[in-house]
């Protein structure tokens, strides 16, 4: 059986006074059947840590310590305490220009100091209409298997995230996520079957209170990665309970 994870990226927002308010409400939800993350923006994530709750970075630099201005450096996270990082999110993808190449290698870079990756994939609304669901998913996934071999996936969690469903207000239906996280499953287990049933796969895009249940609820989905609800303590209070 698969712990669900409901995870919270709250994108470049925040504030150290909400990281009091929110945690000290989704500490109570982090238990044995259900793993609470928050992905807060880097300069939050001790404050988070130091809220008893499990925290990440939303992106990592593919490169070791050296002259990367700006960069966030996996090993230092680790160090600090993260335990995840995302990878690969579509904001990252779009505006940051991020390859397939580049989220493999981060990836990677993740998984060698001791990360477990979230790796973000999803279609926009052009490449669903076109009916390139399935062909734009299993590029972003085959991206990280073939530099690093199915094996990776065993410390790693996928988050399949419609671009046309972030932000917007457009969820996918129960229906329509559990399809393309059903089609993830069964590609992975042509690799390896052990590997793809024990892989955790959350779904983003718009979930709130209201509709976390059932989505959570399908066969394949197991978590979500919500964004805006995460700000709202009750509303990520909720998802957490649902999960
Ligand atoms: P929203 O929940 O605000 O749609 O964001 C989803 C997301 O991008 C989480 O990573």
């Amino acid at each position: 059986q698969r712990k669900p994870i409901v995870a919270g990226n709250w994108k470049m927002n925040g504030s150290v006074e909400l990281v009091s308010q929110v945690c000290d409400e989704v500490k109570k939800y982090s238990n044995s059947n259900v793993d609470v993350i928050i992905f807060p923006p880097a300069l939050l994530l001790s404050e988070v840590l130091s809220e008893n709750v499990e925290a990440g970075t939303q992106t990592i630099s593919e490169f070791d310590s050296g002259a990367f201005t700006g960069e966030i450096h996996a090993q230092l996270a680790k160090q600090l305490g993260a335990k995840y990082t995302l990878v690969g999110h579509s904001e990252r993808r779009s505006i940051f220009k991020e390859s397939d190449q580049q989220v493999a290698d981060k990836f990677a870079k993740a998984q060698e100091f001791g990360l477990i990756p979230i790796l973000c994939v999803g279609e926009t609304e052009s490449e669903r209409e076109a009916g390139k669901t399935e062909q734009v998913v299993a590029k972003q996934i085959k991206a990280v298997i073939s530099k690093l071999g199915i094996a990776a996936l065993n410390d790693s969690v996928i988050a399949y995230e419609p671009v046309w469903a972030i932000g917007t207000g457009k969820t996918a239906s129960p229906e329509q996520a559990q399809a393309v996280h059903k089609f993830i499953r069964d590609m992975l287990i042509a690799y390896d079957e052990q590997v793809a049933n024990a892989l955790r796969i959350l779904y983003g895009g718009s979930v709130n209170e209201k509709n976390s249940e059932l989505l959570f609820a399908q066969a394949d989905i197991d978590g979500g990665l919500i964004g805006g609800a995460s700000l709202k303590k009750d509303a990520f209070a909720s998802i957490c309970k649902s999960a």
